[in-house]
């Protein structure tokens, strides 16, 4: 049977589109490898990982094949009262692989969950150590963190993603972006803004949230790592938690497995998503340190106030358990190196186009800058018709592939981001 677009135009929600003039979508009847493939049987290279989840690929038989077996003994089980073996694995896998202050884990459903998750957990932790006056949540300006009302308190207000919410969204504390410029080194008033909002408010901030190196939906844009080892200086010294949202950057996307690496830090409270399951099964993590949990425990509600339907799911913890088998084989390092020097290779020369601003690469994440705002509509047909898939947002043309991709398939991926940034009209 056919995709009835008509159908899909009329009456099926896609993210951030409008019901009156939908841009084009795309059928997709199947996925293989990195290749996803058309209603019409056209296939394309996926430049995207499914939006930065599906990082070995798809149909992975290891993934397949453990989520067949889950499925056969035990597909969803409350876990409320219950445990299962999936997810004690796999929180046992988390905490192996991440650092060793955090030691609790509560797996959510999306990277949304998670942020708001953390920021509860963080309220709460303050509750208990007798600082209940301690609600509100710091961030920088640049970020991105989810789409929920709690996650969209702590995104970019000034990008407009969420700004029509209003006063429905609580207000929180920004302040200025960090710098951008990975290897750029730590100048003295980097960090004015941060420190100045804590000391205008710290009595009443219960945590900074940030994602560590990258920001990601909020421009793709790197930071040095010197800026986020200043930040858990600033967090240790003013009494704030610091929460980690390594959704988009964790498993290796930046070359390190956690983005906090490049700087030697350690979170209070780490989010995790997208890879991983693979992107196979939506499922997220929150991990938080001793500490954080005890002070939970110790607030009046005395117990963490969170638990949705769908929590561990069995399911999307097998997937998670092969995704991690597969991060741990340790591949991904030498695939990530080899993805970030042919991506400087073929992307730096698009810095001579006369439409392009910048051009940036850091591990399996390629950048190219538009002086204007990318039309995705003609980007998106031009990007199809040379066969891949690549989806631009605001003046951003970017690649974040699976690390499976071949150098063959990367390059066709690069040509072609190098042809649709000079094409006319393009921004
Ligand atoms: N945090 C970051 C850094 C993200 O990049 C995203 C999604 O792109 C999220 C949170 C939200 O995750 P989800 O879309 O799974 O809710």
């Amino acid at each position: 049977m056919s995709i009835d677009f008509e159908f899909d135009r009329e009456h099926l929600w896609h993210p951030y589109t409008s019901m009156h003039s939908p841009l084009p979508v795309y059928g997709v009847r199947a996925a293989e490898g990195c290749e996803l493939v058309l209603d019409d049987g056209r296939r394309l290279i996926d430049g995207t990982s499914s939006w930065w989840a599906c990082v070995h690929g798809y149909g992975h038989p290891a993934l397949l094949e453990a989520i067949s077996r889950q499925s056969q003994q035990l597909s969803h089980v409350m876990f409320g009262g219950i445990t299962h073996e999936s997810a004690v694995e796999l929180a046992r896998t988390l905490i192996a692989m991440t650092s060793p202050s955090l030691t609790k884990v509560f797996l959510a459903d999306s990277g949304s969950i998670a942020v708001e998750v953390a920021i509860k957990m963080a309220i709460q932790y303050w509750q208990g150590r007798g600082q209940p006056q301690k609600q509100k949540i710091l961030t920088v300006l640049g970020g991105y963190h989810g789409d929920t009302f709690a996650a969209m308190s702590v995104c970019d207000p000034e990008q407009g993603m969420h700004g029509m919410f209003g006063e429905t969204v609580t207000k929180q504390f920004f302040a200025s972006a960090p710098p951008p410029g990975f290897e750029r080194l730590l100048a003295e008033d980097d960090l004015q803004s941060l420190e100045q909002q804590l000391l205008d408010h710290g009595t009443h901030i219960a945590a900074v949230i940030i994602e560590p190196i990258m920001q990601g939906a909020g421009g793709m844009r790197f930071y040095s790592p010197a800026f986020l080892k200043a930040l858990r200086e600033l967090c240790d010294r003013y009494r704030v938690l610091l929460i980690l949202d390594e959704i988009a950057t964790g498993f290796g996307r930046t070359g390190k497995l956690f983005a906090y690496e490049h700087a030697g830090i350690e979170a209070d409270l780490l989010c995790l998503g997208k890879a991983l399951s693979g992107g196979y099964i939506s499922l997220a993590a929150t991990l938080c340190s001793d500490e954080v949990a005890s002070g939970i425990s110790d607030s009046p509600a005395g117990v963490f106030m969170h638990g949705p339907t769908f929590m561990a799911n069995p399911l999307a913890c097998a997937a998670a358990r092969a995704s991690m088998a597969l991060i741990n084989e340790n591949h991904w390092p030498q695939q990530v190196a080899a993805i970030e020097a042919q991506l400087n290779r073929e992307l730096v020369p698009a810095r001579a186009l006369p439409q392009v601003a910048d051009v940036r690469v850091l591990g399996a994440v390629g950048v190219i800058e538009m002086k204007g705002a990318v039309d995705v509509a003609l980007a998106q047909q031009a990007f199809v018709e040379l066969g891949v898939w690549v989806r631009p947002f605001g003046r951003l043309l970017y690649l974040m592939p699976p690390y499976v991709i071949s150098p063959t398939q990367l390059t066709r991926l690069t040509s072609a981001m190098l042809e649709v940034a000079a094409m006319a009209g393009i921004c």
